[in-house]
């Protein structure tokens, strides 16, 4: 983690290049690519030098993922949204980081997800708050409309998910899957309670470090209750995989109107380790 925090005030101070690579087309210009070096060195002496091309490229765009991920877990949704807009290719920089700490899990939350949505009826319209590169909707016969804060594809809409453009209740079920990333990650689950229908589901998968106390994460009785109070139900809570939670609620038919300030516990940003 110091070490993660070291790098961080660097790159503060010296935001990751636009481009990589200048041998880059234009259209290319902001993609991290993996794709050995043509320069003459590495013609050279192909294997030796391209392994260690290779290995530095690997290490930069470690060091801007994790970068990039430290930003999004200490800001705001409106803030991040900002960042992504000032330089979008630091998005792509964060999904190419992202998908190679989830090759390492031993299963991806995003396909429980899935298997839970395959197991129920398919006419149940879903939203996707933080879908990254928009897998769950690709990969299941609902309507689901995707959320992030950059679109590369028409099926995502691009906004900071604490202000969908999505009507009051109508959606079936919200899914949080690895996004309740910003230091206002209540207003989320706000939006998420003003779109749901009465008994709509909200389902959370959440890194299990950021709801382990002995480590200095949040309390999950402290979570679900601040999620109670603000008009769900708990239905179930799934501790049996070793890297991540999942929190499965119900929005509450009928609300009380709220007397007392919902108590939020802090979520403490999930950092990676440089692998
Ligand atoms: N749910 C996807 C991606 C998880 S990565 C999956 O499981 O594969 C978390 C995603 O949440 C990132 O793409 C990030 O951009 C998005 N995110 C974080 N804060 C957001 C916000 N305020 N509004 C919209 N998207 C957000």
């Amino acid at each position: 983690m110091e070490e993660v925090r070291t790098q961080s005030k660097k790159r503060k101070r010296n935001k990751p290049r636009k481009s990589q690579n200048n041998n880059n087309p234009s259209h290319q210009k902001n993609k991290v690519t993996h794709e050995p070096n043509q320069s003459s060195s590495a013609l050279a002496h192909p294997t030796k030098s391209s392994t260690f091309l290779d290995k530095m490229r690997a290490r930069l765009s470690g060091g801007h993922f994790r970068m990039i991920n430290e930003k999004l877990y200490t800001c705001s949704g409106k803030e991040a949204l900002d960042y992504f807009k000032d330089d979008p290719a630091l998005f792509d920089m964060y999904h190419t980081g992202y998908q190679e700490q989830m090759s390492h899990w031993p299963e991806q939350p995003v396909n429980i997800i899935m298997k839970w949505l395959k197991n129920h009826n398919p006419s149940l319209v879903v939203a996707d708050f933080g879908c990254g590169d928009g897998r769950l909707a690709k990969n299941v016969k609902n309507k689901v409309f995707s959320f992030d804060l950059v679109s590369n594809d028409p099926s995502v809409i691009a906004c900071d998910m604490s202000k969908t453009p999505l009507d009051s209740s109508v959606i079936d079920v919200a899914v949080f899957c690895l996004s309740l990333m910003g230091t206002n990650y209540q207003n989320y689950l706000k939006e998420a309670h003003r779109v749901l229908k009465p008994c709509g589901w909200l389902l959370i998968a959440e890194v299990k470090s950021r709801f382990d106390p002995n480590t200095g994460g949040a309390d999950p009785k402290k979570f679900s209750k601040a999620v109670c109070d603000l008009g769900f139900s708990s239905v179930l809570q799934d501790y049996s995989n070793k890297m991540f939670v999942l929190l499965y609620f119900k929005k509450k038919d009928k609300q009380k109107s709220l007397m007392q300030e919902i108590e939020w516990p802090e979520l403490k940003p999930c950092l990676y380790k440089r692998r």
